[in-house]
């Protein structure tokens, strides 16, 4: 039997305790397009986790500076562990334990490969995960390469790839602050739900 991919996102939580939805691997949607999610995260420190769902789970990355739509801006971006596909909708407050701080849904929409042969597993497992976005705030290109160095084995790199959504020089994270699904910042998430 495969080792269930959502067992360390368990393991880490205590749903008593967490708002975090408990989920479970493998919701099959149909021929609905794939879905991603960043989730701007005031934990200890301030972070973006992209989420990208493939195979029936969100893939995740913890992105300590958030998206660039600057091609010449390599993001760091941490693989943290699998989350279910209800994560990608979660907005609140995680009040004590792992993870804990304000979650905002900074972004959300569909995407596809950008080669649309491709298979997302597969490509995740080569380390090099190209896909066209369609968010309210992030749109078009985006390459996620992972780090070849030794012991950096969690650590890939997320860039905007050179396209009509390039957008040189700007700040989106700064530009667009508040949350796409909400419109609220992350203050008025945390006294609404805090
Ligand atoms: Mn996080």
């Amino acid at each position: 039997m495969a080792k269930d991919p959502l067992a360390e996102y368990h393991r880490k939580r205590d749903f008593d305790q967490t708002p975090e939805p408990r989920g479970a691997a493998g919701a099959t949607r149909g021929d609905e397009p794939p879905r991603f999610v960043v989730q701007k995260h005031a934990a200890r420190r301030l972070h973006y986790d992209v989420r990208l769902e493939i195979d029936g789970v969100l893939v995740s990355w913890a992105v300590p500076k958030g998206p660039s739509l600057d091609p010449a801006d390599k993001r760091l971006a941490v693989r943290t562990e699998d989350h279910p596909i209800e994560y990608a909708g979660f907005e609140g407050v995680i009040g004590a334990g792992y993870g804990a701080g304000t979650v905002q849904v900074w972004d959300t929409g569909v995407f596809q490969p950008l080669d649309p042969d491709t298979d997302l597993g597969t490509a995740l497992r080569t380390g090099r995960v190209e896909v066209a976005l369609a968010g309210s705030k992030l749109q078009g290109g985006f390459v996620f390469i992972h780090s070849k160095m030794r012991g950096d084995e969690k650590n890939w790199l997320l860039i905007k790839m050179k396209d009509a959504y390039a957008a040189p020089g700007s700040a989106i994270v700064e530009d667009a602050p508040d949350s796409a699904i909400s419109g609220r910042s992350l203050e008025q998430i945390a006294q609404a739900e805090g």
